[in-house]
């Protein structure tokens, strides 16, 4: 069948993935490149030819002549230098990595407003400055807009990419405080909302086979693709990661910020996402149990019948989501004899703290929940999926997929539509 479709093309930490999606969000066609040395994950070449790898094997699963638009997400906050010919200077400074200059850091911590995300070591506009300044950049963009600019796009960065790096959602503009930073407004890229037109591909696009006619949509963060990969999509539907830790996320029809408890918000799709991370979580579970063991003591869990111990799991003391406290200490006795008892308490456990982390949220400002989707290592866990669903006592739906590639080629799909 020759129905339209959109490219998702997700540049991760491990590597780069590209999905092609028909209208009815259907996967035609996933390709998959690894990243082979560590190097490469901050490497803009590799990147790219990762990219060109992906092509050449998604050529061999669906007509590339059938893709309408084309999106890209990458991990939030890696920035890397362009000069007046956008070609890369160096190599890129990642989401996890503290900036090399503690002077800039520092001198950031007085300028930037308590409200913003790009306060702290591990802050995006830090790293910016630092580039900047070292390469004598003429372009500071993201690792997504960087790809979007080789298959054609201007210098134009997304609503979520950018909050990192300091954009005020706000007023619609890069802060005038920025600049005392060191760093000049116009090196930074226009920014418009994820999911937005960008402009039509450009000729390294359509050698990687994908026709003129194919429209460049403005892409968004892993995070927030992997968010829409679910298929969440209405107000009130809520995405649980169950992995090293619990994290919590909501769309909601308005903006929800709470620096206290780490809460702040993307604009995506015409709506808010909002989320929260709290320090308990797998972690935990990991911490008492081998995960070869987990399948067993799955077996002998009892859903319907609570252990009636109240536990707060963490690994030590302090939490910042849903409660704001540095010093709330684990709570994780008494331990009964039987490990299938200890390990069910753990899991009623982090259930509580997502049933509260939700109601957090919609004391925030939120919508009431009204679905769950789960993602993360702990997400096929059936038994736990029971003990968390009788507590938030709303429907738990599947989730549609766990590529973020699928995410971003949903948000693309959103423009054809219009
Ligand atoms: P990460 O956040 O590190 O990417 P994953 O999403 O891979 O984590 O999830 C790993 C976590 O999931 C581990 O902490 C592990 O204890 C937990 N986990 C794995 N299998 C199960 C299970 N069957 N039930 C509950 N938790 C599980």
């Amino acid at each position: 069948t020759h129905t339209a479709l959109a490219l998702g093309i997700d540049i991760g930490t491990s590597g780069v993935r590209i999905a092609a999606v028909d209208s009815e969000g259907r996967m035609k066609g996933f390709a998959a490149k690894g990243f082979t040395r560590r190097e490469e994950r901050h490497s803009p070449a590799a990147w790219w030819s990762c990219v060109e790898e992906c092509f050449g094997t998604l050529a061999g699963q669906v007509d590339l002549n059938l893709v309408a638009a084309v999106s890209v997400d990458g991990t939030s906050g890696t920035v890397l230098a362009l000069d007046s010919s956008l070609i890369p200077r160096g190599r890129a400074l990642m989401y996890d990595e503290t900036c090399p200059d503690p002077a800039i850091v520092s001198r950031l911590d007085a300028l930037v407003p308590e409200s913003s995300t790009a306060r702290g070591p591990y802050s995006a506009l830090a790293r910016a400055v630092y580039l900047a300044r070292k390469h004598g950049a003429r372009h500071i963009v993201h690792q997504a807009d960087w790809i979007a600019i080789r298959l054609g796009a201007s210098i134009t960065s997304d609503e979520n990419n950018a909050l990192k790096t300091g954009y005020d959602l706000e007023t619609g503009t890069w802060p005038e405080w920025i600049q005392e930073s060191g760093l000049g407004l116009e090196v930074l890229p226009e920014v418009k909302p994820a999911g937005s037109v960008i402009g039509p591909v450009g000729e390294q696009a359509v050698a990687l086979g994908l026709p003129p006619s194919a429209v460049i949509v403005n892409g968004t963060t892993d995070g927030c693709a992997s968010f829409l990969a679910t298929g969440a999509s209405e107000p009130g539907d809520g995405v649980t990661a169950l992995g090293s830790t619990l994290v919590l996320k909501l769309l909601s029809d308005r903006r929800i910020d709470a620096p206290a408890y780490g809460v702040y918000s993307h604009r995506i799709a015409g709506m808010w996402l909002a989320g929260g991370a709290s320090n308990t979580g797998g972690a935990v579970i990991r911490h008492f149990f081998e995960d070869r063991d987990l399948p067993a003591l799955t077996a002998r869990l009892e859903p319907d019948r609570p252990t009636g111990l109240d536990y707060y799991p963490l690994l030590g003391p302090g939490e910042r989501f849903p409660v704001n406290d540095p010093a709330l200490p684990p709570r994780l006795e008494p331990r009964p004899a039987d490990n299938a008892t200890f390990f069910q308490a753990l899991l009623e456990g982090i259930a509580a703290v997502e049933d509260q982390g939700y109601r957090r949220l919609e004391a925030l400002g939120a919508p009431a929940l009204r679905s769950v989707r789960s993602v993360g290592g702990g997400a096929a866990n059936e038994a736990w999926a029971r003990i968390r669903q009788k507590r938030l006592g709303v429907p738990f739906l599947p989730a549609l997929s766990t590529e973020a590639a699928v995410g971003t080629a949903l948000l693309a799909w959103r423009v054809l539509r219009q």
